[in-house]
């Protein structure tokens, strides 16, 4: 799907090692895009980089829940691309537990990844984006922060909290040019939900008003819309990417 939507831009994927985070670095990379793969592990960016291939390819290690490692994250695309337009919060992990056995690590580790890094993420891209006076910032939130899942207090609070974030910062960013939405996956076949067992996976499905389970390439895609100039009048806005669940 090369239509070139986001030609000569420069983004910023995190967790774009595997998944749902590779899918859309992937797609932003065939519609023109400069994209910065960001993970744990250099050596797992570099792998997702170059099964992507090509130029305008840059695989670089961060961890999202450190405050130094973003900004130099975001330090490092400027230097090497010139400008930076699109910044996608993707990083994440699950800590599943019911809440008589979760612990306050379990806990703290999810809120970390996920608010935390995302917070720090939409702070760094937007400082740059600002002066820029222009941007978009997509944060992947999950319809599990919409409705909440039994045995996800941890995941469920940090991407409801991911919504006030992407709302709170589309309004003192609107006046700048910046755009800031969130994407809320439901149901997606990655590494991920490959934990879980057959039978709760089926569950699920069969709740899904399309039937089936969503590609991270059907993510992908509308976070490509909300970083192209397709949503140019759209911000503050959560987009459910979820095949009918939840509506
Ligand atoms: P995944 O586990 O396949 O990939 C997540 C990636 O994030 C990995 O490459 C991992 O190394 C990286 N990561 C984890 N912690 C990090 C950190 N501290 N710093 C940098 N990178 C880090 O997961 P996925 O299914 O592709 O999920 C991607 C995003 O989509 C996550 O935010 C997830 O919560 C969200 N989501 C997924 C689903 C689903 O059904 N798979 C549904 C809704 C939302």
């Amino acid at each position: 799907m090369g239509a070139d939507l986001v030609a000569g831009r420069t983004a910023i994927v995190t967790g774009a090692a595997q998944g749902i985070g590779l899918a859309i670095a992937r797609l932003l990379h065939e519609n023109g895009a400069k994209v910065v793969l960001v993970d744990l592990a250099a050596d797992l960016a570099g792998q997702a980089a170059a099964g992507i291939g090509g130029d305008r390819l840059l695989p670089l290690a961060c961890d999202v829940t450190d405050e130094a490692s973003v900004e130099q994250v975001v330090r490092q695309t400027v230097e090497e691309f010139g400008s930076l337009e699109i910044y996608v919060n993707n990083a994440g992990i699950a800590r599943d537990a019911s809440l008589r056995k979760m612990s306050v690590d379990d806990f703290e580790a999810v809120m970390n990844v996920h608010l935390k890094g995302s917070w720090l993420g939409v702070r760094a891209a937007s400082a740059v984006m600002r002066e820029a006076g222009r941007g978009s910032i997509v944060n992947i939130s999950s319809l599990s922060g919409k409705s909440g899942n039994a045995g996800q207090t941890n995941y469920s609070a940090a991407k409801a909290g991911i919504v006030g974030l992407t709302k709170a910062a589309a309004k003192e960013l609107a006046h700048k040019g910046v755009r800031v939405n969130a994407v809320q996956p439901g149901l997606i076949r990655s590494a991920m939900t490959a934990a879980m067992s057959p039978q709760a996976f089926a569950e699920r499905e069969a709740a899904i008003p399309m039937r089936r389970a969503g590609e991270p390439g059907e993510v992908a895609g509308a976070v490509l819309f909300l970083a192209s100039d397709l949503s140019s009048y759209i911000t503050g806005a959560v987009l459910e990417v979820g095949g009918g669940r939840f509506m």
